[in-house]
């Protein structure tokens, strides 16, 4: 037996070593209590099982094992260490982030960690007494009392007769599988037939049925038998490019049932928690109870539930969840499926691991030696270069399921309607006539703003002055319906300014629009018009966000404003017209994706319009008509998008061709931060030569109370990451050396976006 157990805590620490007590079974993946420090119990996870005594004088034991299985599987342990590895952090804080808060208990001590153990839920099991066990002997009784009590045969003759698979491990029967009252269970009980017992529920065997999936068409059938060969040729990832409608769920339900009736577990991924509701709904109708949710919005008693209930499954299992569903415990992982593929909100950026949830994906399903379906309208150009490079399965489906015709895509320029007097506060005369038109034939409209708020500053027409956030550098945005001036970089609020500080002058200007003012605008245009407003100010609960999207699907609500909240996945039918007000501030971003995520982010708002036999129609405002990336959306061609970008990146070695990993310094004291930088990019210059770009001042150089300053590592594909990684790592620690840079944190973001 072995004496020592490394275990992985989550901290952002190494594993530590503790002693294994005497008689206590242990596993590597299993969840335990240990004491660290004088008064902090921990869950921790064993990592490894050893027998080299550590160097130090006293070791502490283990307290005590929490499940009576591991939590993770030896590919689940590779996982992570691939991914602490590859992201740059500690096992701990992966552990920190894959555990659902319940399942990780920390407490003061020993009594008070018992007392936050999770228990998962009891329910009864019934078994024979040991004397009923044999067959003969049951008959020959259930013939006696026949006659006198055929209520209790017929239970009897159901225990006996009961399916074995539906058994739980000790081959005891679930209670609630019985078909009895439990007055009657109590009578078999005192006359010695039956134990009952109270036990954790456990995870059934599904019984087999057939899935009844939607009959694909002819094009959706061939795509669907493309994606069968690269599964059964072991072509690991396939990317799946569908426009907007054409029925790329319905092949993911296809494959979904082919993997779930031969046993495997599917794991579905989709990149807006708030899309699951109607995905799932979709899913049970076929799955039934083969489908769970797990996304951070479910009550953390329901996350711990999945996550332990997982860890214990026999496979058959539809998981259906943002990118933190990676981490459950899927043990017969066959199928991983990565809707909307290119959505930015599969990377976490914002704490360690910064990892990107497709790629952890693709990563996952690999070591498990399952397969990969990606899916999207419009494509990463990361997973588009693969599949051209023959890395990936490929296919494409190119028309909306039902006949449904693509929307008419109008590109309004901004300037001439102004110039002609035409334009009416935010809206070009094209999106007017359009608004108009579909209002009087009872259809509804979509608008598109990228900002929340009412204006994104108020300024002094005289002098200039803006008020800006005292812990960031950026302006305060105004919420008129909040009466208040916001930060959306730290939430920092004020009172709306009612004079200029400095010329006292109180004629103020809102600068700009945001999502409030356009809803006030339209609805002044159009008063008959009934509007809502989608973004995160109206929907701060759940609730709030089912009824303005329940409203507008019932057709309540004839107009909605919104941001991004908008643009992703919503199936109406009755949307006529989509409006884009300024697609000016998507294709200015400095940013080198800023074409690609304007190009997808505008053909997934466009895929809003009309989903049925009728053409929708998309007006883009914009004073940059000619810009090629408005003239790829109207054509609908990503092929030129794509063509287009990946030349450019390759000329300067940008992803896909090369890796990024970005360096984000902050600290209180800007000149120690500047010094700090100065060093860390001198040093790194000495190891990657020109590889490293900057230190440089991102736009926003200063977010609750901290400075920021850049820089990037930029590692052509062909050269090594992990030689690239080792030589950060000793850059990193020789600038952790040095004292007065101790104030100073930096956040490494590999792949950063
Ligand atoms: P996508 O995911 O590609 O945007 P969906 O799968 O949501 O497209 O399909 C769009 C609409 O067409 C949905 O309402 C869906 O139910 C319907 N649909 C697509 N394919 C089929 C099919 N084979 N049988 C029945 N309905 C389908
Ligand atoms: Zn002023
Ligand atoms: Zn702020």
């Amino acid at each position: 037996m072995n004496r020592f157990a490394d275990i992985v805590l989550p901290l952002a620490q190494p594993a530590y070593c503790f002693a294994v007590p005497e008689g206590m079974e242990l596993r590597e993946g299993d969840a335990v209590a240990v004491q660290f420090g004088r008064r902090n119990f921990y869950t921790g996870i064993v990592w490894r099982l050893h027998d080299n005594p550590p160097q130090v004088k006293r070791i502490k034991p283990i307290d005590h094992r929490l499940y009576d299985h591991p939590l993770l599987d030896d590919k689940q342990i590779k996982f992570w260490e691939w991914l602490a590895d590859y992201y740059m952090c500690t096992i701990g804080e992966v552990m920190r982030m894959a555990l659902p808060s319940l399942a990780k208990p920390k407490a003061s001590s020993d009594e008070e960690f018992r007392s936050m153990e999770f228990r998962p839920r009891t329910e009864p099991y019934v078994a024979l007494t040991e004397r009923w066990l044999d067959g003969e002997a049951l008959s020959a009784e259930c013939e006696r009392i026949a006659r006198r009590a055929p209520r209790r045969r017929e239970v009897l003759e159901q225990i006996a007769a009961f399916d074995e698979k539906l058994k739980n491990s000790e081959g005891e029967i679930p209670r609630r599988l019985l078909e009895c009252d439990s007055s009657m269970l109590l009578a078999l009980k005192k006359a010695g037939y039956i134990t009952v017992e109270q036990r954790e529920r456990e995870v059934e065997q599904h019984a087999e049925v057939a899935f009844v999936t939607p009959a694909l068409t002819s094009s959706q059938q061939r795509v669907f038998e493309e994606i069968v060969i690269s599964e059964e040729t072991g072509r690991g990832v396939h990317l799946l490019q569908g426009v907007t409608g054409s029925g790329k769920t319905e092949i993911y339900m296809a494959m979904i049932a082919r993997t779930l009736a031969r046993g495997g577990d599917v794991l579905m991924l989709v990149p807006e928690i708030a899309l699951t509701s109607q995905l799932i709904e979709r899913m049970e109708r076929i799955f039934g109870s083969r489908v769970t949710a797990y996304h951070s919005k479910l009550g953390s008693r329901r996350r711990t539930e999945t996550y332990i209930r997982q860890s214990q499954s026999h496979g058959g299992e539809l998981i259906v969840g943002a990118r933190s569903a990676l981490f459950l415990p899927t043990r017969h992982l066959q199928l991983v499926i990565v809707d909307e593929e290119h959505d930015t909100s599969y990377k976490q950026s914002d704490s360690a691991p910064r990892y990107q949830g497709r790629d952890c994906a693709i990563m996952l399903s690999a070591m498990y030696g399952a397969f990969t379906l990606l899916g999207s309208a419009t494509p990463s150009l990361e997973s588009y270069a693969n599949a051209l490079g023959e890395k990936y399965g490929y296919s494409t489906l190119k028309e909306r399921y039902g006949g449904a015709v693509q929307p008419r895509i109008i590109i309004s320029d901004t300037i001439r309607s102004v110039k002609r007097g035409e334009r009416k506060s935010h809206f070009n005369s094209a999106l007017q006539r359009a608004i108009a038109d579909a209002l009087e034939q009872g259809e509804q409209v979509m608008l598109f703003q990228n900002r929340r708020g009412f204006s994104p500053f108020v300024a002094c027409p005289d002098c200039g002055w803006t008020l800006r956030c005292p812990n960031c550098n950026v302006t305060l945005t105004w919420h008129r319906a909040a009466d208040r001036m916001e930060c959306h970089y730290c939430g920092h609020t004020a009172q709306v300014p009612k004079s200029c500080p400095h010329c006292k002058t109180t004629d103020l200007t809102p600068m700009g629009f945001g999502t409030e003012k356009i809803e006030e605008a339209i609805a002044a245009l159009f008063p008959d018009a009934r509007v809502a407003r989608l973004d995160r100010d109206t929907s701060t609960s759940e609730s709030a966000y089912n009824r303005i999207i329940g409203e507008f699907a019932s057709g309540q609500t004839d107009i909605l404003v919104g941001t991004q909240m908008i643009t992703k996945g919503f199936d109406f039918d009755n949307v006529a017209v989509v409006g884009i007000l300024n697609a000016d501030n998507l294709l200015f971003i400095p940013d080198f994706r800023a074409s690609e995520r304007a190009f997808q982010l505008m053909t997934q708002v466009a895929g809003r319009a009309g989903r049925r036999q009728k053409e929708g129609v998309v007006v883009i405002q914009t004073s940059e008509a000619d810009n090629p990336v408005i003239g790829w959306v109207a054509r609908g061609d990503y092929e030129a998008m794509a063509r287009s970008e990946l030349n450019e990146r390759h000329a300067f070695a940008y992803p896909p061709y090369s890796r990024l990993v970005r360096l984000t310094l902050k600290g209180e004291d800007a000149t120690i931060l500047k010094q700090c930088s100065s060093r860390l990019a001198e040093g790194l210059r000495r190891r990657f030569g020109g590889r490293v770009m900057g230190p440089m001042t991102p736009p926003i150089d200063r977010i609750r109370g901290l400075w920021i300053v850049q820089i990037m590592l930029k590692i052509e594909c062909g050269r090594s990451m992990s030689r690239a990684r080792e030589l950060l790592r000793q850059e990193l620690d020789e600038v952790g050396k040095i004292k007065e840079y101790k104030q100073i944190s930096i956040a490494i973001d590999v792949d950063a976006q």
